[in-house]
């Protein structure tokens, strides 16, 4: 399958080279307004893949992404050292309106995958700029979060992060929701976990968890001025699960009915995701802090989505 970048940026350069590393793909298609940098970042990818996989990797106009199963939205301005993600909104607005025509021209079958930021209120306005039904326009929300989450978790508990299921879920950004309540390590929850193998998850080190979630794209903002990599991956991994059909249940945002009494709004929550976009969504049981933690986050992307002028 053809998978489709617009924006050769930092995110979309990673998300393709991570596709490429991958093989899940057949082609990667990029496209930018500098098209001299989508080029380029296809020649530099295209050099990686005689190692790893058969992927042809090309750029061009719009035209390059006839027939994509998939078109990842990497495009817009990036997040300035400092700038919040709601800050950004205005200005990749603009950038989705004259995008999403595009692609849906030259493919309008496609699953759209929303990276660009704010990503839960870009995923509203992708999905109500292409009209298509909300299963198809997905944003990666917390995927990276819930990553981190569970590979925080994994390393305080000494077990792999694979075998640790918890989810960020809500906004990707500062009122996201840890859902400390349900999370499970193998079968076990997660504290009585925790307890068994000596490592207790005490109120300060769960702190330390938290702000090492909520912040972490801070942090590294500050230290090289953009985060691409980890977003990359998690990007290429959402691809995969579209690809091959998997049915992953993905921590992923995309425009729904109603969620903790919020109507209309894009959010991530555990969701099937598999060729036909996302499949099922979950709506996790959440003690009652988490659950009006949920409302709020909701209530704030409802509001900041809202306000937006199409
Ligand atoms: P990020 O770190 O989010 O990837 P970058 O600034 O590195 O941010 O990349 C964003 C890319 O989006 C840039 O290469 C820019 O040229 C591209 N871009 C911006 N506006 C448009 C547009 N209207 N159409 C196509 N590409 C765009």
């Amino acid at each position: 399958m053809k998978v489709g970048i617009v924006g050769a940026g930092m995110v979309g350069s990673a998300a393709g080279y991570a596709l490429a590393l991958m093989g899940i793909a057949s082609d990667i298609a990029f496209v930018d307004m500098n098209a001299a940098l989508a080029t380029a970042q296809a020649e530099d990818i295209a050099h990686a893949v005689p190692f790893v996989s058969a992927t042809t990797v090309s750029a061009g106009a719009y035209d390059e992404l006839t027939g994509a199963g998939v078109v990842i939205l990497a495009a817009g301005v990036s997040q300035k050292p400092g700038e919040t993600r709601l800050e950004l909104l205005s200005r990749n607005a603009v950038v989705f309106r004259q995008v999403v025509g595009e692609v849906l021209r030259v493919a309008p079958d496609t699953i759209l995958l929303v990276a660009s930021n704010p990503v839960d209120i870009m995923t509203q306005i992708a999905t109500r700029i292409s009209g298509l039904p909300a299963q198809r326009v997905i944003g990666s929300g917390t995927i990276l979060d819930t990553a981190r989450f569970r590979s925080l978790l994994g390393r305080h508990l000494d077990i792999s992060p694979q075998s640790v299921h918890a989810y960020v879920l809500g906004e990707h950004g500062d009122s996201e929701v840890l859902a400390w309540s349900n999370a499970r390590a193998g079968s076990v929850g997660l504290l009585s976990f925790a307890e068994q193998v000596g490592r207790p998850l005490t109120e300060e080190i769960r702190a330390q968890i938290d702000d090492s979630v909520r912040n972490a794209a801070y942090k590294i903002i500050d230290g090289k001025g953009a985060t691409y990599f980890g977003i990359g991956a998690g990007l290429a991994n959402i691809v995969k699960a579209i690809i091959r059909d998997q049915k992953d249940v993905l921590s992923v945002s995309i425009a729904t009915p109603e969620v903790a009494g919020v109507r209309d709004v894009a959010l991530s929550l555990p969701r099937v995701v598999g060729a036909a976009g996302v499949i099922v969504d979950l709506f996790p049981q959440l003690d009652p802090q988490e659950l009006a933690a949920l409302r709020r986050s909701a209530a704030l992307l409802k509001e900041q989505a809202d306000s937006v002028a199409l």
